[in-house]
């Protein structure tokens, strides 16, 4: 594997900071919980889409793209992060949001993500109902702005296609750096999935390199045979970009769908207990989306007895804390 053979930028704060959760670990009774810190990647509030797109506005680049299009829910932290990677290089950001989650109010229609998708100087070309094909939105927009004269470069929703899946093979060789650095033994890696280039990457990196590390990613939105599969394909065709030889291994790909609740975006009590046993016990910010139920499964995971109590747990956070400002409603009815 040779990373370096890919076009890169510098977007981010590389490595983050891989830490002990000491406070969460007592509090559960253990295994021993790390923490590795993607929430600090940098960019406009950082989160795990710096990484992506680190290879995504590269290519961009490569190819003389002047406008970068691309898409999301509502409180997309994707959207975000590209528009603020425009914004460093001078390019345009035009971007179509999707009405994915029913409304939380004001807040989450105009703050948030959003307040900083406009404060970044990203263009909301349309505000679109749940369910439309995003993808098509995005290329006939395109093929409009090419007939203008323009070259339009589309990263897909969440960044994940193979080029930007290698962001997190890069995590996976950071991880296992830092692994021999703290001679820490890592025994699983824990984080949220969605449109899958994350844990995509991670199974590519690790089992390029034969680390023998397991991860399970915790659906946000899809069930699991769906979830795996997408994660199965993107995998298959990140090792290949990377010329990887053999066979991805059945094992390597693991999904959890128990802790989606009524669908993505929308509340769950374990999603919400999880914000405030982290904010409360390690001062650290999850998101409602994402990394808080994905934490929400880690510890469910846990008192179940899942993982064995010598046993070294990373759980990978991926930010988004930008988006609570959006669910103000939801967070204020939970204290009470
Ligand atoms: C996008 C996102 C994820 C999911 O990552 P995928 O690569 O889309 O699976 C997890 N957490 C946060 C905060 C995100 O914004």
């Amino acid at each position: 594997m040779h990373l370096a053979r890919f076009p890169r930028l510098n977007l981010g704060h590389f490595p983050t900071p891989l830490e002990p959760l000491n406070h969460l670990t007592r509090l559960l009774g253990g295994p021993q919980l790390w923490i590795k810190r993607d929430d600090c990647t940098g960019l406009a509030t950082g989160g795990n889409k710096t990484r992506k797109l680190e290879f995504l506005l590269a290519d961009a680049l490569a190819q003389k793209a002047d406008v970068i299009i691309t898409q999301g829910a509502t409180q997309s932290n994707h959207v975000r992060q590209t528009i603020a990677g425009a914004a460093k290089l001078g390019l345009k950001a035009k971007v179509f949001l999707e009405k994915r989650v029913t409304d939380f109010g004001e807040d989450y229609q105009q703050s948030g993500n959003v307040l900083l998708d406009h404060l970044l100087g990203g263009e909301v070309v349309a505000h679109l109902e749940a369910g439309t094909d995003m993808a098509l939105a995005m290329e006939e927009y395109a093929q409009s702005l090419r007939e203008q004269g323009h070259t339009p470069y589309i990263i897909p929703g969440g960044g994940s296609n193979p080029v930007g899946a290698l962001g997190y093979v890069a995590c996976a060789e950071e991880l296992l750096y830092q692994s021999s650095q703290q001679r820490l033994r890592i025994d699983h890696v824990v984080h949220a999935t969605g449109s899958t280039g994350t844990q995509a990457g991670l199974v590519a990196g690790f089992t390029a390199s034969n680390s023998g590390i397991p991860v399970l990613g915790i659906s946000v939105r899809a069930p699991k045979e769906k979830q795996e599969e997408n994660v199965r394909q993107l995998a298959e065709r990140t090792r290949e970009l990377l010329g990887v030889k053999g066979e991805l291994p059945r094992e390597a790909v693991k999904a959890n769908s128990d802790y989606v609740g009524d669908g993505y975006g929308l509340p769950t009590e374990s999603m919400l207990e999880a914000l405030t046993l982290l904010a409360q016990h390690e001062g650290i910010l999850l998101d409602p989306v994402y990394s808080g139920k994905g934490m929400a499964g880690l510890i469910d995971l846990i008192r179940k007895g899942h993982f064995r109590q010598d046993e070294n747990v990373v759980f990978i956070h991926t930010g988004g804390a930008a988006g609570l400002f959006g669910y103000r409603q939801v967070l204020d009815a939970y204290r009470g």
